[in-house]
């Protein structure tokens, strides 16, 4: 049962002659339609008085005095595009009827050759038709919307993919730009920490060694910057080679050592048993464990320590970095692999930080098939997982337990592949 039905059914009579009118509501009552109004205009004019009622179906007399059968038409549809129109006649005109169902009428019935039956049928098939029609109108004018949003959000993406790339293109020429002039820097200022012009004051070195660690500091985010322009413009390719995770570990720890002792932290590391080699690129996840936990210390207090464990399972290797430092807090949590992001507890622990290590080191991990996750609580510690997928773990020989960090302090070990380099130019 349609809507219309359920409600008093408004049938609007457009019909000059008063014998024709008199039949049309002999048939509708006989018709039964049911719970029906119906009102009579003989005029168009008289038209417009009523189009503000609710009106279920017209039935039309085309060839009322005042205007062309097709204008007739043209004229009630206009006033309500809404409403079935059954046009009535007493021609029996082919080429009308095709003219004015092609304008929109739902029907076209000769008068005197219809009976009640076939009147209440038109009148609801009318009623239905015309409802599919302002539905899959709706739908055409929406899909039609979509289709218009869709292409101006596909030009505004192909314009932002283009800002992006200018924007990478301009990063990694300022960077190039950058590194070299820093570069000289720190050499010339390494080239006086070692004496080439003559012993230093105490005050001088204290001098020369704050401007030497600011230079490093922004070579550091140079490089930063440099690699994840390359990143972001696919130009990473990653070497895979059978790795021994065991030993790549170790040789991070040994070569951040310093660093640690500088803050009284201790590096806990936990092998795995038997040693898989993995095949990966040693250089770009060397980074990535670097990053990762230098993060570690860096967002730790003194006096506490960081765990490395290695395991292996069905699935892959995991390599898990536990921290007992400031923590990240729920809200920050969303963000940390995103471009330039830091949260907010970091700032007073390091200032300098880029926000970019934790983008790269993710984006590398992604390349392998892996996964970085992380487990916080603000203000008791951090856990980074990093998971590998087994891609060629083969196991090799059983390392012997590997020794925790212990190793001695020296201020300026840092710089020995500098001094080397310097030693080689003289
Ligand atoms: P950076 O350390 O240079 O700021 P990263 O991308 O490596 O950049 O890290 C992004 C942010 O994630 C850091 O600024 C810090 O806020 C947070 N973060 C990373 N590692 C830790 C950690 N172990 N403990 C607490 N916060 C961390």
């Amino acid at each position: 049962m349609t809507r219309a039905s359920k409600r008093q059914l408004n049938i609007f009579i457009v019909e000059d002659n008063d014998g024709d009118a008199r039949l049309i509501s002999e048939l509708l009552r006989e018709a039964a339609i049911g719970d029906c109004s119906t009102s009579f205009v003989k005029e168009l004019s008289e038209m417009q008085a009523l189009d503000t009622a609710p009106v279920d179906v017209i039935l039309l007399d085309l060839h009322l005095s005042e205007l062309s059968p097709i204008a007739t038409f043209k004229l009630v549809n206009s006033i309500f595009p809404k409403t079935p129109i059954i046009v009535l006649t007493g021609t029996d005109d082919d080429n009308l009827a095709a003219r004015v169902m092609r304008l929109g009428a739902q029907d076209y019935l000769i008068k005197g050759t219809f009976g009640a039956h076939t009147l209440k049928r038109s009148i609801n098939y009318s009623i239905e038709r015309k409802k599919s029609q302002i539905r899959i109108l709706r739908a055409e004018k929406k899909s039609r919307k979509l289709t218009l949003k869709t292409m101006v959000l596909r030009d505004e993406a192909a314009r932002l993919q283009e800002t992006n790339k200018a924007k990478d293109v301009f990063v990694s020429i300022a960077s190039h730009q950058l590194r070299t002039p820093a570069t000289a820097v720190k050499q010339y200022l390494g080239m006086l920490l070692e004496g080439y012009r003559g012993e230093l004051t105490d005050e001088q070195r204290a001098f020369i060694t704050t401007a030497y660690n600011s230079n490093e500091r922004q070579l550091k985010i140079v490089d930063d910057l440099l690699r994840v322009a390359r990143l972001d413009a696919g130009h990473v390719i990653l070497h895979r080679t059978p790795t021994n995770i065991n030993e790549l570990l170790q040789s991070i720890i040994r070569d951040q050592q310093d660093t640690f002792l500088n803050r009284h932290q201790m590096v806990h590391f936990s092998p795995t048993h038997p040693a898989y080699d993995l095949n990966i690129d040693a250089d770009n996840m060397r980074m990535v464990f670097e990053n990762i936990l230098d993060n570690a210390g860096k967002y730790s207090p003194e006096e506490t320590s960081v765990y490395v464990t290695i395991s292996v399972n069905k699935q892959g290797t995991t390599i898990a970095i536990k921290d007992q430092g400031i923590g990240i807090s729920e809200a920050d949590s969303h963000k940390l692999f995103q471009k330039f992001s830091r949260a907010d507890s970091s700032f007073r622990r390091a200032p300098n930080g880029s926000g970019l290590g934790l983008y790269w080191a993710q984006e590398i991990v992604k390349l392998h098939g892996g996964i970085i996750t992380f487990d916080s609580k603000l203000g008791l510690g951090s856990t980074f997982t990093i998971d590998l997928p087994h891609t060629a773990g083969l196991p090799i020989s059983i390392p012997s337990t590997l020794p925790l960090q212990t190793a001695s302090h020296d201020a300026y070990q840092s710089n020995a592949r500098l001094k080397k380099s310097l030693r080689r130019e003289q």
